[in-house]
């Protein structure tokens, strides 16, 4: 079974079902977002139910091998999955890409938690927001502060009246991003570091306009196998199968 929700987990479908045609391959999303990619596989959508429905759906399903490829801030599907995977004796292999590193130029203000990327705003910033839509309360609490907000599917809390929105995925081009912030005004980026290549345009737009970036650092995940490429893990798979033959 494979955990998705992140563009990787998408070309890792497609690459094990290229490279594994006998591989019973089963896609799980969490359904945090409505427009769900083509796969042309077996998938499902919606939480297990924590560890308990996980290890319930594992067995039920005689699933023999679980790769997580969920977002690197997808702490509790991670957690889950660990847990789950322990008590059942399954092996579990994690694909975790890179953090994207600090690059000259950068003005990088690092921060643990979402609450900490709040406070780490000045008084009458204006802020660009991109950290998706569960956590956006903290940042709504301060009355001092306006942004601009982007997320794929619309806020669950009611915005600030004079914040902006745009419901869009990211662009991948520095350029304009840099068209955004410029005609929003933006002195502060904020998001999590993510990694990855198809949002880092607005850390190269925050480096060409000089603006500082609130870096939220990855959340702590519990030890696994873990692999960071697409290749590797493909490596990993075919050792299990091996073991399995
Ligand atoms: P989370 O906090 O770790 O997970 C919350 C709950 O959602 C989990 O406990 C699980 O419910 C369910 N869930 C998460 N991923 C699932 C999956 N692939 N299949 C089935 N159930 C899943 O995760 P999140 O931050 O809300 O993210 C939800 C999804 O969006 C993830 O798949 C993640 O890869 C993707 N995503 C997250 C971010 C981000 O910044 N957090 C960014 C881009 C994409 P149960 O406990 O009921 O099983």
């Amino acid at each position: 079974m494979l955990l998705a929700g992140t563009f990787e987990a998408r070309q890792l479908a497609e690459r094990l079902k290229q490279a594994f045609p006998g591989l019973r391959i089963t896609v799980s999303f969490a359904g945090a977002v409505k427009d769900l990619p083509a796969l042309d596989l077996p998938t499902r959508v919606g939480g297990f139910g924590g560890v308990e429905g996980l290890c319930a759906y594992l067995r039920a399903e005689q699933v023999t091998l679980v790769i997580d490829a969920t977002h690197p801030f997808a702490a509790q599907m991670s957690r889950n999955a660990t847990k789950a995977c322990q008590q059942l004796a399954q092996p579990l292999i994690r694909l975790d890409r890179p953090p994207w590193p600090v690059q000259d130029g950068d003005q990088w203000i690092e921060v643990e938690t979402m609450a900490a990327a709040a406070s780490a705003l000045p008084a009458g910033a204006k802020a660009f927001l991109g950290i998706g839509r569960k956590e956006i309360g903290q940042f709504t609490q301060r009355t001092d502060l306006s942004a601009l907000v982007r997320m794929i599917e619309p806020p669950s809390v009611p915005l600030p009246a004079r914040w902006d929105l745009v419901l869009a995925r990211p662009p991948r081009s520095a350029q304009d991003e840099c068209a955004l912030f410029r005609h929003h005004g933006i002195t502060h980026v904020v998001t999590k570091n993510s990694g990855g290549t198809r949002a880092y345009a607005k850390i190269d737009a925050a480096r060409m306009l000089n603006v500082p970036v609130i870096m939220i650092n990855r959340p702590q995940l519990p030890e696994t196998r873990t692999v960071s490429s697409l290749q590797d893990m493909l490596a990993q798979v075919e050792k299990e199968l091996a073991r399995n033959a």
